[in-house]
């Protein structure tokens, strides 16, 4: 991979403090290596405390500037990004699908849905409005106003290095914040392009920072006290622990952790269409989305009928290298989450589930050396099962039956997560049923994945969310400002 500032000489991943490349300092660190391939990419060197303490000191010296720069020109930034991500896109494609695995139409898709929401901020200066009221009492208008409050942090996971940065740093940096991003350690590559790219619009040095590093890296911005709000995404127990210490810290945060989705099939959904969107939802990006299903729920009438149209269409999937043509599933992030999801496998075995397609015995020729797993699909699976309850973040799909709509909505609502979760069916009253009934934050009729585009913001409930304000949309403009009330009057002289 060809040499750039944000790496140095002997791969190692690079700091964005001040405007200026550094080498993180702390002692630790970990390769990055190509899941498809295993060739070495680079190494992420984790960021010590001083090193968060320096981007902080960084943004909050930009800060005072940055929120007085006039909203208007806070967005051309953005709008140069969104010229630089749209340039070079095919250039991060590439970089995604070395540093994470999944296909170049993958992940060429997940830069797209990033570029959204730089494109939603720059209409900040109309979403940063706030209401007024002439007269509010006699001779007195009252306003609310929303202000920025300072530095920001977003921690993010492995799976949309591209996206996820971009689900909140657009909305940081127009609201008139400064921003530090704590990217994987596993994939970095992708997030020190986009910074590269940051530095070439004209957005003023200090008001973007990355921080690489890990576990302590994160620590160090959630207990540093120069930092006004947390955005975490990531898995369930480390959304949870964000959530608790960055609030003891005195922080807005909001935190999205792991997910277990579901789908329903009722008797009078379009089957091969049901089948079709049921497969692509489970095993896209290998299955390593938040949003991925994992279980589809099959009215009784209908569950031979939709196993056989799936397997059929799962049969013809090919698993590979992501940047060769014609490949549907990449590799898994590493080998040790290839063994994870085997051994979700072998507990779906001794369950009882019937295992109607096993991916287990795959091996890609050319690429012996990646973490390939082929679609693998039980039948039969329990409601009170660990393949039925738990994240599997592979390519393992569950079939469950059910005698109606009114019993799968009872299945969802009693599981411990609540990101995702659609509905295939003809019907307008069981449509209607589940839109109000299902717990769940994003909700898909007739939609494999319900994923939120970037002008609403991305729902999720119960174990798959800490906080009150969502990723994307209004509720990133409502997270990184606080409302002032003017209220005045002017007696005559
Ligand atoms: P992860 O929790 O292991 O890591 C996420 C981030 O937290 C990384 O930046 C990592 O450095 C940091 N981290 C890891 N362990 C930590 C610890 N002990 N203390 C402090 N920080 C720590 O998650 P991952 O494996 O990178 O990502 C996959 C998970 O993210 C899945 O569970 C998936 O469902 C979830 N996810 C959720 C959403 C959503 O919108 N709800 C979106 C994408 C991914």
């Amino acid at each position: 991979m060809a040499e750039s500032r944000s790496r140095s000489k002997s791969g190692e991943i690079q700091n964005h403090v001040g405007g200026r490349w550094k080498a993180p300092t702390g002692e630790s660190g970990q390769d990055v290596v190509n899941p498809a391939t295993g060739e070495r990419l680079a190494y992420t060197q984790f960021s010590s405390v001083a090193d968060v303490d320096e981007a902080v000191t960084e943004g909050r010296k930009a800060f005072e500037e940055w929120r007085s720069t006039p909203v208007v020109e806070r967005i051309q930034p953005m709008f140069e990004l969104k010229g630089l991500l749209e340039e070079n896109l095919e250039e991060l494609t590439e970089f995604l699908v070395r540093d994470h695995g999944k296909t170049r139409t993958e992940a060429r898709g997940e830069l797209r849905r990033g570029i959204e929401n730089v494109e939603v901020a720059c209409g900040i200066p109309t979403m940063l409005q706030s209401g007024s009221l002439l007269n509010a009492a006699p001779g007195i208008d009252e306003s609310a106003v929303r202000k920025p409050l300072g530095v920001f942090a977003a921690i993010t996971p492995f799976n949309f290095p591209g996206m996820i940065p971009l689900w909140f740093l657009p909305y940081a940096v127009a609201t008139g914040n400064c921003f530090v991003l704590k990217p994987s350690e596993k994939v970095p590559l992708v997030a020190s392009r986009l910074v590269e790219l940051i530095g070439e619009t004209s957005l003023p040095d200090g008001v973007v920072q990355l921080v690489n590093g890990g576990p302590e890296t994160v620590t160090a911005l959630l207990e540093h006290e120069g930092i006004a709000g947390i955005s975490f995404v990531g898995s369930t127990p480390v959304a949870r622990h964000v959530y608790e210490t960055a609030a003891k810290n005195g922080k807005r945060v909001q935190a999205q952790g792991g997910a277990k989705n579901y789908l329903i099939v009722t008797e009078t959904a379009d089957i091969q269409f049901a089948a079709e969107q049921t497969l692509s939802s489970c095993f896209a990006c290998g299955g390593e989305r938040c949003l991925a299903t994992d279980i589809a729920v099959v009215e009784e009438s209908v569950y031979d009928e939709f196993a056989e149209e799936l397997l059929a269409q799962a049969r013809q999937l090919t698993v590979g290298y992501g940047l060769e043509d014609g490949v549907d599933i990449g590799a898994l992030i590493a080998p040790d989450h290839v063994d994870a999801v085997r051994e979700f496998i072998a507990t779906g075995i001794s369950e009882g589930a019937e295992l109607l397609l096993d991916g287990r015995g795959l091996s890609v020729e050319g690429y012996e050396e990646g973490n390939f797993l082929g679609p693998t699909v039980f039948g039969d699976v329990g409601p009170e099962t660990v393949l039925a309850q738990e994240e599997i973040f592979g390519p393992v799909l569950g079939l469950m039956p059910a005698a109606d709509i009114d019993e799968a909505i009872e299945f969802l609502n009693g599981t411990r997560f609540g990101n995702a979760a659609s509905l295939f069916t003809g019907s307008g009253a069981d449509a209607r049923t589940f839109r109000h009934q299902a717990d769940i934050g994003n909700l898909g009729i007739n939609v494999g994945t319900a994923a939120p585009m970037a002008f609403f913001h991305f729902g999720g409930r119960k174990n798959s969310f800490f906080g009150d304000l969502h990723a994307q949309g209004e509720d990133m403009i409502h997270f990184y400002t606080d409302k002032s009330i003017y209220i005045e009057r002017w007696p005559d002289a």
